[in-house]
């Protein structure tokens, strides 16, 4: 068709990572194995293939790839086949990384697939944060529905930047309003500030994996060293008031430029965002930490002429100092609550929010969307694609695996592609399933969600109210 925009793909292709893991369960191949090779042909997801370096013997399973089907275990001729029960599995994570969050993100950053599993969701029905709310997907049992898998175009495209309340024009119908720039993405995802130590392949991994989705990685300013210089576009460089002029070669190459809050920017940000237009026409994205009063802060910021804030919650999506004798509100509600400040004071449009911080898996994406932000930032999945283990307690830990400074750039590279390409078929196949075609009308349509406390207050609180029972 002519005017049919072209698609866009994510690349994936399968990359092992030939580093020690922790897994929930291990394929074990045992002595009585005769190489017949039946398990080869068996496994669909490929976790049994021959030896390279002799084809008449088995290499040991990739159980990296494995979706706990079981069918190799029940046709090995031999019986040689067995699942056993990792117990360092159980140790990682915590409460909000789950390790079987952890081993999906493994998985994911393998074979850029969307996760399957054979043995069935025996989890809760509903949780806290980003699980007590559903996405709608009844468009998705529509008869006539041509979905992602037909000629429907779906986006996953957004922008950042000011946008214009209304346009104004002369009385030739001449446009007088000056239109802000703004940057488009292809993803609504950001990476964001890496998350713990890197060493220089996994840098360089981020940065070409940023450029090639078409998206943009935030990096500490000191880290763009003039080997990733040519990147520019795909960079954004994250610095203090105080680091602005002192950086101007770095900021003169960029399209946008990420600050640190510092309360005086309530005051002073007109003039701030003037010491950066004088380097650069670079659109600045403000970084608050979540915190309680975040909404205000915002509010402020927006009116005084903010282009971008990001939010940035925990690492496990909580406030930043919740209220004493409390964990603070979730990524969740914080973005709701910011959203509808927005809206009540007439700015929303006016400024982008990207949510950052606790967003763990695809879903986590369009949930924060529906709540109202723009877009998201991901930290943490980007070093669990590269086989980085995260442990909540005693206290937040990122251990990397050893040996991962030896792997190539390019093969990290296509690892954290390969978990982007498989996060966007599943924002696809939710969008597809709301009946929503493009990334931009995810924000804030909260029409399109289900909130659980809300359907628990609505439908079944009323009836034990005192009185009614
Ligand atoms: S099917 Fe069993 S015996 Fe045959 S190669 Fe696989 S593990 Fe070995
Ligand atoms: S259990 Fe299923 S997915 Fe896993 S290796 Fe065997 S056949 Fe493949």
């Amino acid at each position: 068709m002519k005017n049919m925009p072209k698609k866009y793909h994510i690349n994936t292709r399968t990359t092992p990572l030939d580093l020690e893991y922790v897994f929930k369960f291990k394929i074990v191949r045992g002595e009585n194995c005769i190489n017949c090779g039946k398990c080869t042909k068996v496994c669909i997801y490929e976790a049994h293939k021959r030896r390279q370096d002799d084809p008449r013997m088995m290499a040991d399973p990739n159980t990296v790839v494995c979706r706990n089907c079981f069918r190799c275990i029940q046709e090995c001729p031999r019986g040689a086949l067995e699942k056993s029960l990792d117990k360092d599995f159980s140790n990682i994570g915590g409460a909000f990384w789950k390790p079987d969050m952890l081993l999906s993100l493994w998985k994911q950053a393998e074979d850029g697939k969307v996760p399957v599993t054979g043995a069935g969701y025996r989890g809760p029905f509903t949780g806290i944060g980003f699980d007590s709310m559903w996405t709608d997907m009844s468009e998705i049992v529509r008869p006539t529905r041509d979905g992602i898998h037909g000629r429907e175009y779906i986006s996953t495209a957004v922008d950042l930047g000011r946008k214009l309340n209304h346009l104004n024009f002369n009385s030739e119908g001449q446009l007088t309003s000056k239109v802000p720039d703004t940057v488009d993405i292809s993803i609504p995802i950001l990476f964001d500030i890496p998350a713990g130590e890197i060493t220089p392949n996994v840098k360089e991994a981020l940065v070409k994996a940023a450029t090639e989705i078409n998206t943009c990685i935030i990096l500490p300013v000191a880290d763009i060293t003039p080997d990733i210089g040519k990147y520019a576009d795909n960079i954004i460089p994250y610095v203090t008031p105080d680091e602005i002029e002192t950086n101007e070669a770095i900021i003169k190459k960029v399209r946008l430029v990420t600050i640190e809050y510092r309360e005086a920017m309530l005051i002073e940000l007109p003039v701030l965002i003037e010491r950066i237009k004088r380097l650069n026409q670079a659109i600045t994205i403000i970084r608050i930490p979540a915190t309680k009063d975040v909404e205000s802060i915002v509010a402020k910021l927006a009116h005084s002429g903010a282009e971008v804030v990001q939010i940035a919650a925990d690492y496990c999506g909580r406030e930043i100092n919740g209220s004493v004798g409390t964990e603070g509100r979730l990524l969740k509600d914080i973005i709701r609550a910011l959203h509808f400040k927005m809206v009540e004071d007439g700015i929303r449009d006016e400024i982008t929010i990207i949510a950052s911080g606790g967003v763990a898996m695809a879903e986590h994406v369009p949930k924060a969307m529906l709540c109202g932000a723009d877009l998201t930032a991901v930290d943490i999945p980007l070093m669990v694609a590269l086989g980085f283990r995260i442990y909540e307690g005693p206290e937040k830990l990122l251990v990397f695996p050893e040996g991962l400074d030896k792997i190539p750039a390019s093969t990290l590279t296509q690892r954290i592609v390969n978990l982007m390409g498989a996060w966007h078929s599943q924002i696809l196949e939710m969008m597809g399933a709301m009946g929503i075609r493009e990334a931009r009308r995810l924000r804030g349509e909260s029409g399109r969600a289900i909130f659980f406390e809300e359907i628990d207050k609505e439908t079944f609180r009323a009836l034990f109210e005192k009185g009614k029972w």
